[in-house]
């Protein structure tokens, strides 16, 4: 297990490192953020600026763990090997062999 992390540093981390370009630096906080963990505590006035910069954050994040959309059931719970843990069908290139084969099968069953 990797080192605990202490959310109120992170936030204040955060805070530090975009404060610098914020166009209106004197503005008053639009929130107030307090933070209380077993490794720490702090509270946090929030500019319109670190808001903002928290959003482009947000937006531009992607977890290591998305593996994209199952296209049978819309889930998200793709493993490794692009096996839905949801419904239980099989992406990738393998998935597609395995999905045609099984077309395949249906079809001369049907014949
Ligand atoms: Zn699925």
């Amino acid at each position: 297990m990797s080192a605990p992390i202490d959310p109120a540093e992170v936030l204040a981390e955060f805070i530090d490192t975009v404060a610098p370009y914020d166009p209106n630096p004197g503005a008053d906080p639009v929130a107030i953020v307090g933070v209380r963990t077993a490794l720490g505590e702090g509270v946090f006035p929030m500019s319109d600026h670190v808001i903002r910069a928290m959003c482009k954050a947000l937006a531009s994040y992607r977890d290591p763990e998305d593996r994209g959309l199952c296209n049978g059931c819309g889930g998200r719970r793709l493993d490794e090997n692009l096996h839905c843990q949801d419904c239980g069908r099989l992406h990738g290139i393998l998935g597609q062999v395995i999905a045609d084969h099984a077309r395949r099968v249906a079809a001369e069953d049907h014949t």
